[in-house]
């Protein structure tokens, strides 16, 4: 792929999940605060040119001291985030200049992804409006209203969707555009596009690349890491 990838790191979430007075992006994983890891490994793929991390307003110092401190080069600016997800990642997205680059949104609280899992879903994205990363549902999923079951889905069928999702500048800005005018919401950026049109290819992930929600996945996440280091 020839295009430039521009990578916005989504991470200005309330964490209400998380727990109260604690501030999720930069609490410690092993030896590094949450938000760094995700970008560590962005940093470290050629393909990458900047990394555009979105945290609350409040947060816009910390994490550029972290920058710093990590020696991260490749961010140039960090956004400020949004009353919703979308709303943060449309923030980052409006900083991007380059407008024939590919864009990767990736979350700030998703630690484990591997690089050579986002050099896959970049050399997929030709032929398609965008490329999502996920895995195959373990379980069987129901179709829930007021405690009833109304309907179960055929499993095979179903993924669960993370990120990183890729897609080129234009496919992305425009779906993001129209989503707004139309007040539009989704948890996740790649139905935008879909919405707007566009094809998405999937990509087999891994389980391991969990989204850091509730403390218990800091732990988590700490046994997959032991487990990659052969520990
Ligand atoms: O809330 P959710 O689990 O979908 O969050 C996924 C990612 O989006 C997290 O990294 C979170 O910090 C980020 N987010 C954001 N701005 C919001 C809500 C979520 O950047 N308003």
């Amino acid at each position: 792929m020839e295009n430039k990838v521009v990578a916005i790191v989504p991470a200005a979430g309330l964490g209400e999940r998380f727990g109260r007075g604690t501030n999720k992006p930069f609490s410690g994983l092993a030896d590094k605060p949450l938000i760094i890891w995700a970008i560590e490994t962005l940093q470290s793929l050629p393909e990458v040119v900047e990394i555009i991390p979105v945290v609350k307003e409040r947060d816009i110092k910390l994490c550029s001291l972290l920058i710093e401190d990590y020696s991260i080069t490749k961010v140039k600016h960090i956004a400020p985030g949004g009353r919703e997800r979308q709303d943060s990642v449309f923030h980052g997205l409006s900083l991007v200049r380059d407008k024939d680059s590919v864009v990767l949104v990736h979350d700030g609280v998703r630690p484990l992804i591997e690089a050579s899992v986002i050099k896959e879903a970049l050399q997929q994205l030709p032929g398609f409006d965008g490329v999502v990363v996920g895995v195959p549902l373990k379980d069987t999923v129901k179709e829930v209203r007021d405690g009833t079951v109304m309907n179960t889905l055929k499993r095979d069928m179903f993924w669960a969707v993370q990120t990183p999702q890729i897609f080129y500048y234009q496919a992305l800005y425009e779906a993001f555009d129209k989503a707004m005018a139309d007040s539009f919401y989704s948890t996740d950026d790649s139905a935008l596009v879909e919405r707007n049109g566009g094809r998405i290819k999937m990509v087999q992930g891994s389980y391991t690349n969990i989204k850091v929600t509730t403390p218990e996945d800091l732990l988590i996440a700490e046994v997959f890491l032991k487990m990659k280091a052969g520990g």
